[in-house]
């Protein structure tokens, strides 16, 4: 079926304390390949006992590893991380097959993934504590960092290999071992990086993947005191609720949740560098990820040659199944994405939006759309308050810089933010107006490693990535030592 040049990384049991297992009951879940509707095999749908088992074997494995020097654990790191990109073109076809996303965008996001380990390997190292001025004479005081403990992690469909990695990268260099339950659609990705972990020399219990029942794992990751910090990515709804499990062991959290970002083109913008932007942050992986543009602005004066130019240029996007070449647009990753697609279009439509590319299913059926142009755009319609979550740009007119950065700021979220301006007074009023963990700056991409991805608002707690995505994991303990 798939053609891998390794087939032993398509597993479809999970990983716990270093052994493939089954479900307690037998169950299982199947997984479907969005682009034909074939199934690509199951995985065990697992539950609170297979989770707590997990749980326990992390906390079993946790002294060895936090014992480990920095250097040791970045060594195994920095072997999985060579693994991944060895076999970063069998991995990229497990994620196109369970995903959807072009095959070019799923080795990117091996790639990606893979960075984040890499780059946690070096950080863990350079984790230091400080010594302060001790206000009494006999006294010395110093401040050192430590592991937090049994981390877990759930991660969603989206990015079924780079969520995993850029959790698991700090936790693993900080210490800690990780549970991680991926999202009920990309299991296989998440399995695949477990093998190679294995072969990496990861210790048995300091990675394990559960798949499953994502409320019974939720609950068990979220109201087990030896989880000492739940890492998840997903959407704001979710989060709250598991936010909510938590407060009863008070556990260290950190939220990557829902955007609603919006991609300003201002009259002095370069307008063909805005239109390449646009694509690029607007139509990759079909509109699904978390800082995609969801509100396109365009300053009056250049509104029309915008447009044109993005209906143009969305016009060269091909649609496909994400395995064959020249392919840059997969299908959404299921029918429910299609419909909320379909009413964000027929809202604005039915109120006075005006269509200018695309707008319905593609005809290669299953869940493929149209790459979607709509112009007119106000802030009645529902795609200006919500995360529309694919393929979906919807045009917005405005006048003056105070008015689409209160348009802008006019939401719950607080995740991403793009504008395009060459103005450099402008670049920096804007760029501090905008109630965001991020802004792209005449750019339309902005995650990698180095940087620290994260939001404000709604959007989310804590940073991943960069050197702030290590203090997650870490806790912070002071030592007073006296009688000097
Ligand atoms: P999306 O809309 O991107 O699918 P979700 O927040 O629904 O985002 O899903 C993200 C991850 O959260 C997935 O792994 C999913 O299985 C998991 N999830 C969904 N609901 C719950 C829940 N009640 N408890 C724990 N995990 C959940």
């Amino acid at each position: 079926m798939l053609n891998l040049k390794d087939p032993t990384l398509l597993r479809r049991q999970s990983f716990i304390d270093g052994a493939w297992c089954d479900a307690d009951d037998g169950s299982t879940i199947t997984v479907t390949n969005p682009a034909t509707g074939e199934s690509l095999g199951t995985v065990p749908h697992m539950g609170q006992a297979e989770t707590r088992r997990a749980i326990e074997a992390a906390n079993a494995a946790w002294p060895a590893w936090r014992k480990r020097a920095a250097k040791e654990r970045s060594a195994v790191m920095r072997k999985w991380s060579d693994l991944m990109l060895a076999n970063a073109d069998d991995l990229a076809l497990i994620m196109t097959a369970e995903q959807g996303k072009p095959l070019a965008e799923a080795k990117g996001e091996v790639t990606y993934a893979a960075s984040f380990i890499d780059w946690f390997a070096e950080e863990g190292k350079r984790v230091a504590g400080e010594t302060l001025q001790s206000p009494w004479p006999d006294r010395r005081m110093v401040v050192t960092k430590e592991p937090i403990g049994v981390c877990a992690a759930i991660t969603p469909w989206n990015f079924p290999a780079a969520m995993i990695t850029r959790k698991a990268g700090p936790a693993l260099a900080a210490g800690c071992p990780i549970v991680v339950k991926p999202a009920e659609l990309t299991p296989f990705s998440a399995l695949a990086l477990a093998v190679l972990a294995e072969r990496a020399g990861l210790p048995k219990g300091v990675f394990s993947v559960v798949t499953g029942d994502s409320k019974a794992i939720g609950k068990e990751m979220t109201g087990n005191p030896v989880v000492r910090k739940l890492s998840f990515t997903g959407s704001t709804q979710v989060g709250r609720i598991l936010m909510e499990q938590c407060a009863p062991t008070i556990k260290k959290i950190s939220l990557e949740l829902g955007g609603n970002a919006p991609f300003i083109v201002f009259d002095d913008a370069d307008v063909d560098a805005a239109v390449e932007g646009a694509i690029a942050s607007k139509y990759r992986n079909a509109g699904q990820t978390c800082v995609c543009a969801n509100r396109l602005y365009v300053q009056d004066g250049i509104y029309e040659e915008f447009a044109k130019k993005l209906v143009v240029a969305v016009g060269k996007l091909k649609v496909g199944n994400g395995q064959e070449a020249g392919v840059t647009q997969g299908p959404l990753i299921e029918e429910k994405a299609v419909i909320k697609v379909e009413q964000h279009i027929a809202d604005a439509l039915s109120k006075g939006a005006r269509l200018m590319a695309g707008g319905k299913r593609h005809e290669l059926g299953h869940s493929f759309f149209q790459p979607t142009v709509l112009a007119d755009v106000t802030p009645s319609m529902q795609v200006a308050v919500e995360e529309t979550f694919g393929p979906v740009a919807p045009l917005f007119r405005f006048k003056t810089e105070d008015e689409v950065i209160a348009m802008a700021n006019d939401t719950e979220f607080g995740l991403a933010a793009y504008f395009y301006s060459r103005d450099i007074g402008r670049v920096w009023r804007v760029a501090e107006a905008l109630e965001t963990g991020m802004v792209g700056v005449n750019t339309g991409l902005i995650s990698n490693e180095v940087a620290p991805f994260g939001g404000v608002k709604q959007s989310g707690i804590g940073r991943e990535g960069s050197t702030h995505g290590m203090d997650d994991y870490l806790v912070i303990k002071y030592i007073c030592m006296g009688g000097i």
